[in-house]
């Protein structure tokens, strides 16, 4: 009973950004829970390597070059998916990008740069992904397997503000709240959606952040109650319960997975 909850043995997910980080590390729980994933990237050589590491693990994943900001790829995305798939149950909104510059020195091409990236291509996925999603959330009706599932990435600056990420702030409050709108427009159908706020994660974003922000390094594990930064596995849990049936009453949350950061007086 409790596996079942969280089998997801013949969904089809699909992960932005899956091609590395914390989008590959959410690839892989998916996958070892029984997802078909489909990595999607601009970085074709770096997806299919992903694609191939969760194979070799033993699980199924296709790698498609997609740039997540453009209407139309995405749209032509989402029906190649269906068409080679035959069916989409989960989508992760992970691809994510940062400009790190105070407001004064952010240029209006670096400030679209970042919302496009982090936020509108959330809203081109989840709009192309919704019929597919619905069908999903009335299988899962019809014989319990779970609803269409839509995981969202917010940040520590879903909640926090940062001098030097302005853009990334204002995306990542964004994330939330549009979340909470599709979850309630799209509960009726079954649909659930929820945010992921990871806390410190060590990622090539986060790497270049350790270069540009003096001191970053030892102040989030300073700061963090766990001590030490998030590994991309850290959240391969949360994605497995936002992905399947034991997640089917959660839906417009935004859940922390930072180590206790956002608690820590
Ligand atoms: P990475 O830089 O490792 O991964 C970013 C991913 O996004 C890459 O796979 C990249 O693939 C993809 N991507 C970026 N732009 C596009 C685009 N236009 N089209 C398609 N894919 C794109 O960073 P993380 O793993 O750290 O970040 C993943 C998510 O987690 C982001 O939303 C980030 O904001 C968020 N996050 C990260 C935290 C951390 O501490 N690391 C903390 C909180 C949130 P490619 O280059 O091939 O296109």
């Amino acid at each position: 009973m409790t596996t079942k909850m969280f089998d997801l043995g013949g969904k089809v997910a699909v992960v932005t950004g899956g091609n590395g980080g914390i989008g590959l590390g959410m690839a892989q729980g998916l996958a070892a829970a029984g997802a078909h994933i489909v990595i999607v990237g601009r970085d074709a050589a770096k997806s299919e390597q992903a694609a191939a590491h969760i194979e070799g693990a033993g699980g199924r994943a296709v790698a498609l070059q997609v740039d997540v900001t453009d209407e139309a790829q995405v749209q032509a995305l989402f029906a190649q998916i269906a068409e080679r798939c035959g069916r989409i149950d989960i989508l992760v909104n992970n691809a994510g990008t940062n400009i790190r510059k105070p407001t004064d020195q952010l240029s209006l091409d670096d400030w679209r740069t970042v919302i496009d990236t982090n936020l509108t291509s959330a809203f081109l996925c989840s709009r192309a992904a919704y019929p597919h999603l619905k069908q999903a959330g009335a299988r899962g009706r019809a014989d319990g397997s779970g609803g269409g599932k839509v995981i969202t990435i917010g940040s520590m600056m879903s909640i926090f503000g940062a001098g030097y990420a302005p853009a990334y702030g204002a995306s990542k409050g964004g994330i939330v709240q549009f979340t909470r709108a599709m979850a309630a427009g799209w509960a009726a159908d079954n649909i659930q959606v929820n945010s992921v706020l990871p806390g410190w994660i060590d990622t090539d974003l986060t790497r270049r952040a350790r270069e540009q922000v003096a001191g970053l390094a030892e102040r989030v594990p300073g700061r963090t109650p766990a001590g030490r930064w998030g590994e991309p596995d850290d959240l391969a849990g949360i994605a497995v319960f936002l992905a399947s049936a034991a997640s089917d009453f959660v839906t417009g949350t935004a859940i922390p997975v930072d180590g206790g950061y956002s608690i820590a007086g």
